[in-house]
């Protein structure tokens, strides 16, 4: 699976001047349990070669070698378990680098300056993480889970002090010291749960956290969390500590897929309702690329599998939505034909600022781009 490490990787990969090849591939299987990457391959290796009959021999050779590569990493390297991967290579050079996903990725090959990274991005920001925990008075599971997958399963137990026989049958006084004692047990369990929490958190970075376990354990465990935690938590549920991880997790699929609907539907109603009051908005591809280069956008929001060509400058480096004579900035050349839509999200990593992405419909209302600002 990816991570948002990984992108920001490939995006601070240093240039070595050779051009790279971004292939992403479709690995799910047909209905009689076939692969098609083959067929698309050989179709843009073929665009490719006529791309290339005029240019220099060696760099005709060098991509077919990159080409080559590929097919030779996916025979040897590819995790049947997997439905999808991104692959990228260097022309002219060996270095490879293949990120296998558990969910499936449209078919398209790029050869560019840079790795090309939407459509990871576009992976990551549609699956977010979740860190589950299963609490009880005794024991602690943590769950680290990205599109149904568990990546880490931890769990901790503890040894629980057995009523002794004298206090129980003492009663009274006795008795209730006992469940004094007890509670205090308890409370501090919790305390080491809480903290190993906050330690699987760093470790694997979840976006959003989800807790399960009897209402009354579900209530005493959570303000133990740092606050920080506390706020991430998106669900919680009733779920027994002994469950399998995988059981767990099926139980939660339906969550998961309804979470991720709501956060989309809420950041397009926020976007269409700052928009339409001119609130600290943009609407347009070409407004959101502009406030992007200027360092004034807080929030990305781009339609699924939204396509279009534009021109960067070759001297600022300036991205334009639309084909121009010349920069509009410094009157530098221009080069056409340049995926405008890739621009807006790289620059959007390359600033951290937050990417949404949301059904091509819903966001036909701000024509497939926008953004919130910071000011
Ligand atoms: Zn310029």
């Amino acid at each position: 699976m990816v991570s948002r490490e990984d992108i920001q990787r490939l995006i601070h990969r240093p240039d070595t001047g050779r051009p790279i090849l971004s292939a992403f591939l479709d690995m799910s299987v047909d209905a009689t349990n076939k692969r098609h990457y083959t067929t698309f391959l050989s179709k843009e290796r073929a665009r490719f070669s006529e791309l290339d009959s005029e240019r220099a021999t060696h760099e005709f050779t060098d991509i077919g070698a990159a080409f080559d590569r590929v097919a030779g990493w996916i025979d040897d390297g590819f995790d049947e378990a997997n439905k999808g991967v991104a692959i990228y290579t260097e022309i002219g050079g060996d270095w490879l680098e293949a990120i296998q996903l558990p969910v499936p990725i449209q078919n398209r090959l790029e050869i560019a300056a840079h790795p090309v990274i939407g459509p990871l991005v576009e992976v990551v920001e549609c699956n977010h993480s979740y860190a589950v925990f299963v609490v009880d008075r005794e024991h602690f599971r943590m769950l680290s889970v990205v599109c149904g997958q568990v990546l880490a399963d931890q769990r901790i137990e503890t040894e629980p002090d057995e009523p002794r026989r004298h206090a129980v049958q003492a009663g009274g006084e006795a008795a209730k010291s006992y469940q004094k004692y007890k509670a205090e047990e308890t409370r501090q369990f919790f305390k080491d749960f809480a903290a190993a929490a906050a330690e699987f958190c760093r470790r694997h970075r979840p976006d959003h956290l989800v807790l399960l376990g009897t209402d009354d354990n579900v209530k005493g465990f959570l303000p133990f969390l740092p606050i920080e935690l506390q706020e991430r938590v998106v669900h919680t549920a009733a779920a027994p500590v002994e469950a399998g991880a995988a059981a767990i997790v099926d139980r939660l699929a339906g969550f998961f897929a309804q979470h991720q609907e709501q956060r989309e539907a809420r950041a397009v109603e926020v976007l269409t309702d700052r928009v339409r009051h001119n609130y600290f908005a943009t609407a347009g591809v070409q407004q959101t690329l502009e406030l992007l280069q200027e360092g004034k956008v807080e929030t990305l929001i781009v339609a699924r599998d939204l396509h279009r060509a534009g021109a960067q400058c070759q001297r600022c480096g300036f991205f334009l939505a639309r084909t121009d004579r010349e920069c509009p900035y410094c009157g530098g050349e221009l080069r056409n034909g340049v995926d405008v839509v890739e621009a807006m999200i790289r620059i959007a990593e390359e600033q951290e600022v937050a990417v949404g992405f949301a059904d091509p419909a819903a966001l036909a209302a701000v024509k497939g781009a926008g953004a919130l600002l910071k000011f």
